[in-house]
């Protein structure tokens, strides 16, 4: 923990006040070096808090003291991606709140107007925070993956983006299995709406456990959060025909790595998805107003206990997401 100064306000920029920002899986990949890190950064890309003031020659309907949610890639709205629906990979964004640009983990950050998103009446700071990463990511991964009404989906790992990505599934008319590494999670990806929940601890008997929860069938789509090749691998073998296995989650030194046949006999996709577009956010966030999603906080901690916050998650040891609350 060390003091850093105030960010001042820019042009088309605005300086959020942060009341919550979450702790993420991806924040180990940076601890980890596995997404470089150039210069000194603040992490944080799960932001929501207050506006404290903003450049008010860009018209825009939000104002100092609005409650905002935070779009983390500073996008340019004006790119072939932008402009294409594929925000999330905009080719001249000013950067990624968190990832190369200050994030939330302070008590102040300075946010482009254009990445804002109004906070909805009935969703805390917390929640909003977590719908700045795993919200938005489990809506992103679901439009990709065209999960319907009548799909037999799979959750592999229930963090913060599985116990999303369950809920979203549902709201799609899907049947949801979910496959957790220990009881706890099994039990909480049921109380979130799960018909179903695999604890598993051999991956060679996965894909069995797999056939008798979807009653003999195959899983119309996956979302992986795990990121191993043992995980994947086990996945393959339980897709139905023209099954969708979505790679969301990664690991260091996990590749992907099977003999293709039984896929393609199966005809099966294998699609990625990363993070989500501010529309993703903006559905994520509507969901939770409805009361349609259910938003797990697991742990609020103050920003003094970040780090703590960080050896949580790579001790696996949160169940749905840590937020980091600054008074
Ligand atoms: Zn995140
Ligand atoms: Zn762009």
């Amino acid at each position: 923990m060390e003091d850093v100064e105030k960010p001042e306000l820019l042009a088309g920029y605005a300086i959020i006040k942060v009341r919550a920002a979450g702790v993420c899986a991806t924040e180990t990949h940076f601890v980890e070096g596995l997404i470089p890190v150039g210069t000194p950064l603040v992490l944080g890309h799960e932001i929501a808090g207050d506006i404290e003031s903003i450049d008010t020659a860009i018209k825009t309907s939000l104002k100092s003291g609005d409650r905002v949610d935070v779009y983390n890639m500073m996008s340019c709205g004006d790119c072939f991606n932008c402009r294409n629906d594929m925000e999330n990979m905009c080719t001249q964004a000013a950067g990624q709140l968190g990832f190369n640009a200050d994030g939330g983990f302070q008590e102040y950050v300075r946010v482009p107007i254009r990445s804002l998103v109004a906070l909805p009446a009935n969703v805390s700071y917390e929640e909003g925070a977590v719908h700045a990463c795993s919200g938005m990511t489990a809506v992103h991964a679901t439009r990709l993956a065209g999960t319907k009404i009548g799909d037999i989906v799979g959750v592999h790992g229930v963090g913060g983006v599985g116990l999303m990505c369950i809920q979203v599934a549902k709201l799609c008319g899907a049947k949801v299995i979910a496959i957790a590494d220990s009881e706890e999670k099994a039990t909480l990806a049921k109380e979130v709406g799960a018909d179903d929940a695999i604890v598993c601890s051999d991956y060679a008997a996965l894909p069995e456990a797999i056939k008798v929860a979807a009653a003999g069938a195959g899983l119309d789509v996956i979302y992986d959060l795990v990121g191993s090749t043992v995980g994947w691998n086990a996945m393959v073998d339980s897709l139905a025909c023209r099954g969708r296995l979505v790679i969301i989650g990664y690991r260091k030194e996990d590749m992907l790595d099977f003999y293709p046949v039984g896929m393609l006999l199966k005809e099966g996709h294998i699609l990625t998805s990363v993070a989500g577009c501010k529309r993703d956010l903006e559905l994520s966030l509507r969901y939770a107003d409805e009361g349609r999603i259910t938003t797990i906080v697991a742990n609020r901690v103050p920003l003094e206990m970040v780090n703590e916050a960080i050896q949580l998650i790579i001790d696996r040891k949160v169940k749905g997401r840590s937020v980091i609350t600054t008074p």
